[in-house]
């Protein structure tokens, strides 16, 4: 079934192709052949991600999975370049992980308001205007553009907050996170009324105030897959604290102690680092005990045992919540920030083409050289960096690349064209 929130979503994006360079010559009416004009390709559109402060779910991604940046426009005549693909900008909540589909690693984290470039677009092949010399004025190739990068995509939701509401369905998730914070969940008496993760912030005091989500109930057998709560538990991966919440009215015929065991065995199940994330543990519906506090009492001595802090709180009538919420600000100050997940995603050497392919056709001095290796190659350097440059050239030297221009007959103060670089030959 699919579920109105989606928080895991596998997509695929692909930048634009630059677009080719043309071949054209300038022409007026008393001159009777012009020089070279052709303008280059415009570069091609790139996919980039930016965070959307207002979004908490993926659910964009739902029916569209293939996003593609516009192509670089060609080259025209009169010099003129063709324009730019346009990039596209795909909005996520604050907190998506975005990782390789493949092999899972992390490629990064959308934690902090910074845009990703997920695919970078082709560059835009050149133009014949630029393959004119004094010695060779009349050029009739030019370049194509190079293609857009493409990749297979894994979202994941984590949600960035510091504190995360847990506890069963109904026991007044919402209902605290609406009196001790901004937020306005929905609140009413049935369970899993909460279907998207909410986010408040509480305010202590002038400069102390943290993030709390409050998450769908997780039920039992959650962890297993067996009903919402699986999905959820993501949501509070990277809280730096939990405060769990018990309904000990038994309003709903339950066992508080059960359901705190319950829930702690469904953390477990998750992961055991997750079960060991600090809780504080807050008995809800005060109010509605009478002269019996016996179930308080028990969950009070079974919690405590456990070396947890224990709260009494009635969050509809909002007593006890803001002494919890210091109590949560006063454990925060001395726990480390939010997970932020380090990128580890390292990108494949290119396979396409081996440097045996490479094609060269000699014109004059100048020494076109084509193939799919060079062209991975001459994308992948900045030539304006003097270490770029040693690496271009210590990868065309062990590929035998020189060895094979020297065999076919190369002379010092030859050109060696490469896509759109040149350069003069020095043996
Ligand atoms: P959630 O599913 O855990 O988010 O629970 P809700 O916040 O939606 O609350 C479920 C029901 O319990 C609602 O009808 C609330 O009004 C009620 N409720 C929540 N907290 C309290 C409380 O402290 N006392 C009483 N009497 N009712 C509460
Ligand atoms: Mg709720």
């Amino acid at each position: 079934m699919a579920s109105p929130f989606v928080d895991k979503v596998t997509i695929e994006v692909k930048a634009g192709k630059g677009g080719d360079g043309a071949v054209s010559f300038h022409r007026e009416k008393y001159v009777a052949a012009g020089g070279p004009d052709g303008g280059d390709g415009g570069r091609g559109g790139d996919v980039i991600f930016r965070v959307d402060g207002h979004m908490n779910t993926l659910m964009d991604f739902r029916y569209k999975r293939k996003f593609t940046a516009a192509n670089g426009a060609p080259g025209g005549g009169k010099r003129c370049t063709g324009k730019d693909g346009e990039s596209i900008v795909l909005r996520v909540p604050r907190g998506t992980v975005i990782r390789d589909a493949d092999s899972g690693a992390v490629m990064h984290d959308m934690s902090s308001g910074g845009d990703f470039v997920v695919c970078r677009g082709g560059r835009g092949g050149w133009g014949n205007k630029r393959f004119a010399t004094a010695t060779r004025q009349t050029p009739r190739f030019a370049k194509p553009g190079l293609p857009g990068e493409e990749h297979r995509v894994l979202l994941e939701l984590k949600l960035l907050a510091d504190v995360g509401l847990v506890g069963f369905p109904n026991v007044g998730k919402s209902t605290l996170l609406s009196v001790v914070s901004n937020a306005h969940p929905k609140i009413a008496n049935y369970h899993f009324t909460t279907l998207f993760p909410n986010l408040g912030v509480v305010y202590i005091r002038e400069g102390e105030s943290f993030v709390l989500a409050d998450i769908p109930g997780i039920i039992e057998g959650a962890s297993g897959g067996a009903g919402l709560g699986h999905d959820f538990l993501r949501h509070i991966d990277r809280c730096r604290l939990l405060i769990h919440l018990v309904d000990v009215s038994g309003s709903e015929g339950r066992d508080p102690v059960e359901d705190f065991d319950a829930i702690c065995a469904e953390l477990s199940a998750w992961s055991a680092e997750l079960a060991s994330r600090p809780q504080l543990v807050a008995a809800n519906k005060c109010d509605l005990l009478g002269e019996d506090r016996t179930n308080l009492e028990r969950l009070r001595a079974h919690v405590e045992a456990r070396g947890c802090r224990f709260f009494e709180l009635s969050a509809a009538t909002t007593q006890g919540a803001m002494e919890l919420m210091r109590a949560a600000q006063a454990e925060l100050d001395h726990l480390p920030p939010v997970t932020v997940y380090e990128a580890d995603y390292v990108a494949p050497e290119p396979e396409l083409g081996s440097p045996e392919e490479i094609s060269i056709r000699r014109d004059g001095g100048t020494w076109y050289c084509e193939g799919a290796w060079l062209a991975r190659l001459v994308a992948s350097v900045n030539f304006g960096d003097y270490e770029s440059r040693m690496y271009f050239d210590r990868r065309l030297r062990q590929a035998g690349f020189f060895d094979r221009l020297e065999a076919e007959g190369i002379r010092d103060g030859d050109t060696v064209s490469i896509y759109d670089i040149e350069f003069e030959y020095q043996s």
